[in-house]
């Protein structure tokens, strides 16, 4: 039996991707058509114009509408302009929002979309799953996958930090996601897909090699975007995103619900990970990533990210009715006073003040 999987025809992660798109197959499925870019606000406008000024006389028409947020009002006020004026293509230019927003509104519309991401903060850029805001709160719906995907190493490289180690906090998540995937598989509760869970296992391996090698400043940018859009196509070959979401992730999505969504999803699940991976290592032992977190200067403490040693404990106690996911939270017994102890020593006081929240808020 085959299944039929949905990757994007072109990916692009290149210094100068967008002045040299002319010299790309992007640029011939562009001429003559009608086209809808769907821009991020603030900095992130300008990469928009920079693609403008590019395809602008080639393609037939070029429109831009600026994407505020990524609100169902939002959604469905784009969605009314392209069933009054329908585009041939949307191409979506910023950062999660912008991308989150056009994927939702091609699917819906069948239309074709482009993705230029501006940073690499989460497996969002290249994947089949979209997060929205109904009613003030997240929620992950499954889209199309983008045609192609445009990544400008020169734009990524003046990214806020912030931004990036987000990205690599969700790319990490793909080790504590996918040993929860093989709990559930033993316990029967779900499939396993053997191919997804290669890619988004090499995914993050190919990473952490890039890391352990001397000298890998130049290349690290690449290989993270690299490593995020196979964590997005290991999705899209599940069907679902179980190799890269497990328990970490349900820590994060309880701390957006119940305790204000501080900080951005990839710092979240970052933290998330140190929690999950101190569970599951008492079921076995497996590869500890805090190493990591000190080369890269991840978050290691959840009141680096504003949240309260209450907020943090509730969002373990609600973690696991966040979604129908079986994880190593159904595996463990967690009192209060477990919780409590946990806490204490994947989050020690030395943990804290570690991580600069400078050059961007979360909102
Ligand atoms: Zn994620």
């Amino acid at each position: 039996m085959t299944k039929k999987v949905h990757i994007p025809v072109q990916l692009i992660i290149e210094h100068g991707a967008i002045p040299n798109l002319p010299q790309s197959p992007v640029f011939d499925w562009l001429k003559g058509q009608k086209v809808l870019m769907v821009s991020g606000s603030g900095k992130t406008r300008r990469v928009t114009e920079q693609v403008q000024e590019v395809i602008v006389g080639h393609a037939a028409t070029v429109q831009v509408l600026t994407c505020q947020s990524n609100s169902l009002d939002t959604i469905n006020e784009l969605e009314r302009h392209v069933l009054e004026d329908p585009p041939d293509i949307i191409i979506g230019a910023g950062g999660g929002k912008a991308l989150d927003v056009s994927k939702v509104v091609g699917t819906r519309s069948n239309v074709p979309v482009i993705l230029f991401p501006t940073a690499i903060s989460s497996d969002a850029i290249c994947s089949p799953v979209a997060v929205i805001k109904m009613l003030n709160k997240s929620t992950s719906i499954g889209v199309k996958m983008p045609q192609a995907v445009i990544i400008d190493l020169d734009v990524l490289s003046s990214c806020p930090p912030r931004l990036m180690s987000a990205g690599i906090g969700d790319l990490l998540s793909n080790k504590t996601a996918l040993f929860d995937w093989h709990l559930a598989h033993r316990a029967g509760k779900e499939e396993m897909n053997t191919f997804a869970n290669l890619m988004a296992n090499n995914a993050v391996e190919s990473f952490m090699n890039t890391l352990n090698q001397d000298e890998y400043d130049e290349s690290l940018l690449k290989v993270a975007s690299e490593a995020l859009i196979m964590s997005g196509i290991a999705m899209s070959i599940a069907g679902s995103s179980r190799p890269c979401s497990g328990s970490e992730h349900l820590i994060s999505h309880a701390l957006d619900y119940h305790c204000g969504a501080k900080a951005l999803h990839g710092e979240q699940v970052a933290i998330g990970v140190l929690f999950s991976q101190y569970l599951q290592g008492r079921v076995k032992r497996i590869e500890w990533l805090a190493p990591y977190y000190e080369k890269l200067g991840l978050p290691t403490h959840y009141e680096d990210l504003g949240y309260t040693r209450e907020e943090m404990h509730r969002a373990i106690q609600m973690a696991p009715s966040m979604r129908n996911r079986y994880t190593i939270l159904n595996e463990v017994e967690l009192t209060d006073e477990e919780i409590d102890r946990i806490l204490d020593e994947v989050y020690p006081v030395e943990a804290k003040n570690r991580y600069d929240l400078k050059g961007l808020t979360v909102g």
